[in-house]
């Protein structure tokens, strides 16, 4: 009863018999209408009097000359009323029509028909004409044996009409229902098999527009989820790489230690104590980057002056940068962002580290402001190696790194950029860089405006 098919079959049965039923209905009622209000206006002509009116008019005239002068005005008895009001006729001794209320049939001879429903005008014991009321055309009368007959042949056929509806009405049913039924058991069984972790399941796009819209949802969820898989699995093995690097570097040298290899001196304890910094830096990178996914990074959001923060950032990378022999060009114009100002000024250091890491001697990096429409953008500007364009894309990805040994020796833990990138979405701003290859890169931030 739950299936598709049945339902359609019920629908398209109902329809058709209940088209067929109304059809029968109305053809009855407009038949008996019609018919009642005739032998209305009969039965009222016949009581009124109207019939010694027409007897007295030919008795005075001899003859049927005039006789609609003596007809009973509208309104009058046995007029009738209504759309499908009757018309009366009067014919001579002989028949022919000579008067018609409705002006159509005067000259004309009275039907067979007529002639049996006829009433007579009797003057002085002899017929000298008849009365009778046209049925309105159109209208069907049950009451005669042929029309009866055609009555019942006509409910003969709306039965059968019902009975092949029935038939057709089910087999419709089946074949729509197929149809429509058969695209989506495919992504019903396609959204089983995707469940059961069978990644590569899609839908195929067939159907009418609607279900091909459905099964294109499908397809659109199983690929974002299985993007979703795939980082997912990428971030645990690099994350698993990642701690397994300083770990093993760790427990080679405190083996070495422990077996007298290494003189137990301080350069070497600094160099363990080295790589549990990198180890506690990667821990607390990945524990920012897994608050900021949950959405319950905590933020001090408030109205900060960017020119400050960028005072302060070149007034601490100064040294660093004279040591590398770079000019840093610091330009701190006043302007006022929304934001959080500790993560702002850490976006900042991360974009000029990576700028220092990335810029030999003799270049400049410059970091400046511009105001733009309702925000106002950040830009470390280097004139350093560049990037080529196939990694352009992937630089803000976590992990990533251009040169894997360069960047990890230099203790770069390839979340800096994934991590600025976050805080930045979060304070509602958006990050991007363009960079050439041997002529340097641009790394922007922008933040809404107060
Ligand atoms: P890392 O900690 O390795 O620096 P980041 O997320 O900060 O990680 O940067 C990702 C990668 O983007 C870096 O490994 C480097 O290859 C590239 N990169 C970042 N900044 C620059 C820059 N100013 N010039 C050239 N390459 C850069």
């Amino acid at each position: 009863m739950n299936r598709l098919w049945v339902r359609l079959a019920l629908a398209f049965v109902l329809v058709t018999i209940s088209g067929v039923g109304i059809f029968g209905l109305l053809a009855n009622w407009s038949a008996s209408q019609a018919f009642s209000t005739y032998i209305a206006r009969q039965e009222a002509f016949l009581s009124s009097g109207d019939l010694d009116v027409l007897a007295a008019y030919y008795t005075t005239h001899q003859s049927w000359e005039g006789v609609g002068a003596a007809v009973p005005g509208p309104g009058g008895p046995g007029r009738g009323a209504g759309r499908n009001r009757p018309t009366l006729l009067i014919a001579d001794a002989s028949g022919t029509v000579v008067f018609d209320e409705a002006n159509a049939r005067v000259g004309t001879p009275l039907s067979t028909d007529e002639r049996a429903r006829t009433i007579s005008v009797i003057v002085d014991g002899a017929i000298v004409g008849y009365v009778v009321f046209e049925i309105p055309a159109g209208t069907t009368t049950t009451f005669t044996p042929t029309q009866q007959a055609f009555l019942n042949q006509l409910q003969l056929a709306l039965a059968i009409a019902g009975l092949i509806a029935l038939v057709i009405g089910i087999g419709l049913g089946v074949i729509i229902s197929r149809s429509l039924a058969a695209p989506l058991a495919r992504t019903a069984a396609a959204a089983h098999a995707f469940a059961d972790r069978d990644w590569a399941q899609r839908a195929p796009v067939s159907g009418a527009d609607e279900i091909a819209d459905v099964a294109r949802a499908f397809n659109t969820m199983a690929d974002s989820l299985q993007t979703a898989e795939t980082a997912r699995r990428n971030l645990m093995a690099d994350i698993a790489h990642e701690l397994r690097t300083p770990l093993t570097v760790m427990q080679g040298n405190l083996r070495a230690l422990l077996d007298g290899v290494y003189p137990l001196e301080a350069a070497e304890i600094a160099n363990l104590y080295d790589e549990t910094r990198l180890l506690s830096r990667l821990v607390d990178d990945l524990r920012e980057l897994a608050l900021a996914d949950a959405g319950r990074l905590s933020l001090q959001s408030r109205e900060v002056d960017l020119g400050g923060l960028l005072g302060q950032a070149g007034a601490q990378f100064a040294a660093a940068a004279d040591a590398q022999g770079v000019r840093l060009d610091v330009r701190a114009a006043p302007a006022r962002v929304r934001g959080d100002p500790d993560r702002i000024a850490q976006a900042l250091r991360n974009l000029i580290a990576n700028a220092l890491r990335h810029t030999p001697a003799e270049g400049t990096i410059s970091v400046h402001t511009e105001p733009l429409m309702g925000s106002v953008r950040v830009t470390v500007a280097d004139t350093g190696e560049g990037i080529p364009p196939e990694v352009l894309g992937h630089v803000f990805e976590r992990f990533y790194r251009a040169d894997k040994s360069r960047a990890r020796a230099s203790g770069g833990t390839g979340l800096g950029l994934a991590i600025t990138k976050a805080w930045v979405e979060v304070m509602g701003g958006r990050v991007g860089v363009e960079s050439e290859v041997g002529r340097g890169s641009h790394f922007w931030f922008e933040l809404p405006a107060v």
